[in-house]
């Protein structure tokens, strides 16, 4: 599909709305979502059957919450600090899971892109600075959208056990500060059962 139609897209908009803006991660994330859903033959979850493992926590992330209905909130949407385009989908029903890798070659840097990322990131960016940084970046979420999906991933096929559900457990209240802190979060230390963020002080 042409890349304007996507974006034109009930769906994609979402993501933008989520996110922000338009940027290549979105566009990655965005289409790595949809391929997974597609290969484990699942929908949004609007509850918690399918869990989403990022490995990253750049743009795309944000797609893979909107898309697969995975969210930080419902505990289903799982970060791993690896520094990797990697997407890992699982089907708590069916018990599959699959997960896309970026390919090496699927993202050549372009000197120049990379050069206006780091004016952009430091605030040194001329006016028309900017306005080549915005094309370039639109330009290379086009070729991501509209790429074929085997040119984008390595896909592979995984045996994974599946992260328990999301448990809602009564407060206890934290000895020292008095918050209400779950339960299993509380440790003894001292002979008083404090919360995370009282530990340092302890
Ligand atoms: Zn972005
Ligand atoms: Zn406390």
């Amino acid at each position: 599909m042409k890349a304007d139609k996507i974006i034109a897209s009930e769906e994609f908009q979402k993501c933008i709305d989520f996110h922000g803006h338009l940027c290549p991660g979105l566009s990655m994330g965005y289409r790595a979502s949809l391929a997974g859903l597609d290969w484990l033959k699942a929908q949004r979850a609007a509850d918690e059957e399918i869990v989403a493992i990022v490995e990253t926590d750049a743009c795309c992330a944000d797609a893979v919450q909107m898309i697969t209905g995975c969210t930080f909130g419902k505990g289903n949407s799982i970060y791993k600090d690896y520094g990797k385009m990697a997407f890992t989908f699982l089907d708590r029903k069916s018990c599959r899971g699959v997960r896309f890798v970026l390919k090496s070659d699927a993202a050549p840097r372009n000197q120049r892109h990379m050069e206006l990322i780091k004016k952009m990131q430091t605030d040194s960016a001329s006016e028309s600075e900017r306005d080549e940084f915005k094309k370039l970046h639109e330009k290379r979420s086009f070729e991501i959208l509209e790429m074929p999906i085997e040119d984008l991933f390595n896909v592979k096929e995984l045996k994974i056990e599946l992260p328990p559900k999301a448990t809602i457990e009564p407060s206890k209240p934290c000895e020292n500060c008095g918050e209400p802190t779950m339960a299993s979060k509380l440790s003894e230390v001292n002979g008083l059962m404090v919360c995370r963020s009282c530990q340092p002080s302890f």
